[in-house]
């Protein structure tokens, strides 16, 4: 199988510059949906690889983290979207160390264990350095963009690294 990951806040989402912190701070960015249902036809899984530190700093709650997730699956899936999954990680280094948090490579690594995911096939698509330095570390290439920018407009056959 083959993947797209993707970074959620300034990717999926719009980011204002501050943690999404509820549902009603979340707004999908235009192209997205469209571009993801382009994607799923062209045979990709898409999978959301996101940082959500303000649990640990307690700007929000996990319970918030989810609201969200289940209302952008529900989107996903039924606008046709091959989404397979979210990995978060909770944690924050101002905090406590973790591996799961960009860019460190835990969770795409658990991504693509789990799916058998070929990392050669996949791509990593993020808005911060550390998105794609975290793919990078399990072996998938990345493609660098502004925070907020159109996916319609993303290349997948122009590596940023
Ligand atoms: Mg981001
Ligand atoms: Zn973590």
């Amino acid at each position: 199988m083959k993947a797209i990951f993707l970074d959620r806040d300034g990717v999926i989402n719009h980011d204002p510059g501050d943690y999404t912190t509820s549902l009603t701070e979340f707004f999908i960015l235009p192209d997205v949906i469209s571009t993801l249902v382009k994607w799923t036809e062209l045979g990709y899984a898409i999978i959301v690889i996101t940082n959500q530190g303000g649990i640990a700093k307690e700007r929000y709650t996990i319970e918030n983290f989810y609201d969200i997730d289940e209302y952008m699956k529900a989107k996903f899936l039924e606008a046709g979207v091959n989404y397979v999954e979210t990995y978060f990680c909770p944690h924050h280094d101002a905090i406590s160390q973790c591996l799961c948090r960009k860019p460190h490579s835990g969770m795409v690594q658990k991504a693509l264990a789990r799916h058998r995911i070929d990392p050669q096939l996949s791509v990593m698509i993020g808005d911060k350095w550390r998105d794609l330095d975290a793919a990078l570390g399990a072996g998938v290439r990345g493609i660098k963009i502004d925070v907020n920018q159109s996916l319609a407009t993303v290349d997948l056959s122009k590596f940023s690294n």
